[in-house]
């Protein structure tokens, strides 16, 4: 799933690419992609991109915003030339723009977008946690405090902490040399502050990588991102941690792969 270093990869390139631009048409191929009136967003210029968690925002200059969730596999392509080759059976919107083509594709389909009224964005996001790239030790202390439940959990609870999931959650993790299922409210306050830096060092440098593709996730002109190529522990289950030659080893946390390493992580 991309997470906040793909999606904020993304957020980069489109502000280079089509801030200032008009949407022209907007040609919907999967109306369960789709929310709202697509009326609402023809005619109007892109104003500003926002990224907040793993949702993208673009401001329109008519007071609607169109919002998006990439969920599993969404990929946000961008192209000054449409070639027929580039619509496939994952396409679930085109979207016209002065400059070129918008295209939202997602084989697994349970990503989306959607037309808000920005008097209602606040409403749509309530849910969501501090971003991850904001996150103060005071707030990170504050949510840990409160459940006992495994750190990488929380650390993955949207509506706690924005941005993070599976991959990032796993390096942070290694890097703070915190175990993953350690009670969150056991961490002491300098494994908080650890585990902070740990998360910050690993989510710029996954920004300055371009992200992770390990699955469908490439940048919006169908670069790789190179971040997988940096992973510490995640995916690198049998294989030996970088600190100390242990054998990495993969178990199952809440349904979701863990890799840690529990000679450096206790
Ligand atoms: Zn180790």
């Amino acid at each position: 799933m991309p997470e906040l270093p793909e999606v904020e990869t993304i957020k980069k390139y489109l502000e280079r690419k089509i801030v200032k631009q008009k949407i022209q048409d907007i040609k919907i191929f999967d109306r369960k992609g789709f929310k709202g009136e697509k009326n609402k967003v023809i005619g109007t210029k892109i104003l500003k991109i926002k990224r907040k968690g793993k949702f993208l925002i673009f401001i329109l200059n008519n007071s609607y915003n169109l919002l998006f969730h990439l969920k599993m596999t969404g990929q946000i392509l961008f192209f000054n030339f449409l070639r027929n080759s580039e619509i496939n059976k994952a396409t679930k919107v085109i979207f016209v723009l002065n400059n070129g083509y918008l295209i939202f594709n997602d084989v697994r389909r349970f990503g989306w977008v959607k037309v808000v009224a920005e008097k209602n964005l606040k409403e749509e996001i309530k849910n969501l946690g501090i971003d991850a790239l904001n996150l103060t030790f005071d707030d990170l202390k504050e949510i840990l405090s409160k459940t006992k439940r495994p750190i990488k959990l929380v650390l993955m609870d949207q509506r706690r902490i924005a941005g993070i999931g599976n991959i990032y959650a796993n390096e942070a993790l290694f890097l703070a040399k915190i175990n993953p299922l350690k009670p969150a409210n056991s961490l002491k306050n300098e494994e908080i502050k650890e585990l902070l830096e740990a998360i910050k060092i690993v989510l710029k440098k996954a920004i300055n990588y371009g992200g992770s593709s390990i699955s469908s996730y490439v940048k919006p002109d169908k670069r790789k991102g190179k971040y997988q190529e940096k992973f510490l522990v995640y995916r690198r289950e049998g294989e030996k941690c970088k600190n100390c030659k242990t054998v990495i080893e993969k178990i199952k946390l809440g349904g979701r792969s863990t890799f840690y390493c529990k000679n450096c992580q206790k």
